[in-house]
């Protein structure tokens, strides 16, 4: 399945969750059992050449991609959730907003210092939750192998947040 085809599966809702927004409901891909499979491959064939340690995934829709990502790689995954989730002891991180702020937590003995860590997310939109991923991940000393996204929504530039790594997309909006 091309490219083409996976950015087909993908249905535009307008105004959600709040008015002026345009949403991309992955939902619609994630069912068609060809399109699951061929975005997890697109994910980890980047990365098949290269140590990866650890995948970790963003709450919530990062653990789709990334459990299956991590599974076809071979390494262990690991998540990033919104505070008051993770049982164990955790370091945070907080983040800007459009409106306000929000913050994610990771269990401080989920990445072992020096240990080869690769991010995914569905959709890159402003960098913001991707660049307090990063910071968590290298408070811990975790070494970031790379930074995947199935959508990206380049036009907001979020890839200027996240320059000093080097960030895979498959679907991109211009
Ligand atoms: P950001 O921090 O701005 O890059 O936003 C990224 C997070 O917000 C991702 O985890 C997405 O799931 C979600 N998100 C942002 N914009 C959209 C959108 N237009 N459609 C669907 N999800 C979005």
């Amino acid at each position: 399945m091309d490219v083409a085809e996976l950015r087909s599966k993908i249905r535009d809702i307008k105004d959600f969750p709040t008015e002026g927004i345009l949403f991309k409901d992955i939902t619609t891909l994630l069912k068609d059992a060809p399109a699951f499979r061929t975005v997890v491959e697109l994910l980890a064939s980047r990365y098949g050449q290269e140590r990866v340690d650890v995948v970790v995934g963003i709450e919530s829709r990062g653990f789709i991609f990334g459990g299956a990502v991590a599974h076809q790689l071979g390494a262990g995954f690991v998540p990033v959730r919104k505070l008051g989730k993770l049982p164990g002891k955790t370091i945070e991180v907080e983040y800007e907003l459009e409106y306000g702020r929000d913050a994610l937590a990771i269990h401080e003995d989920a990445v072992q210092p020096g240990q080869r860590v690769l991010v995914v997310d569905d959709l890159l939109a402003t960098g913001g939750t991707m660049a307090a991923t990063l910071r968590l991940i290298e408070q811990l000393g975790g070494q970031v192998a790379g930074v995947a996204f199935m959508i990206e929504l380049a036009f907001l530039k979020g890839r200027d947040k996240l320059k000093h790594h080097p960030v895979h997309s498959i679907i991109v909006y211009e």
